[in-house]
């Protein structure tokens, strides 16, 4: 016999697996899936403002690019080297800095 519902605090400790005597309410009752549900929901939208926290801002990552297209074009010849032989960019750095010194 069900006597009252967990409270939301324990429904979230459930969902983070540190509760486990709620397995057979929640089997049960209805109204408290519906509430785990919507916890879950809102956990989703707790993360839509971290993700565009962590997304920079576009003047950022315009800048940053600019910053890698001049690297790139610094590195032209690793670029040549890597798509001639298939090598990921840092073989080719080894690669190339070996023939260095050699030379
Ligand atoms: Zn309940």
């Amino acid at each position: 016999m069900i006597v009252g519902h967990p409270s939301l605090r324990r429904l979230q400790r459930w969902l983070d697996g540190e509760e486990d005597g709620l397995d057979r309410h929640l089997a049960t009752c209805e109204r408290c899936a519906t509430r785990i549900e919507s916890l879950e929901t809102d956990d989703s939208v707790l993360r839509q403002p971290l993700l565009e926290l962590l997304t920079p801002p576009e003047e950022l990552t315009t800048r940053l690019r600019g910053g890698i297209d001049e690297r790139m074009r610094s590195r032209e010849d690793l670029t040549l080297l890597s798509e001639l032989f298939g090598l990921p960019i840092r073989a080719a750095r080894v690669m190339s800095s070996t023939s260095q010194g050699e030379t």
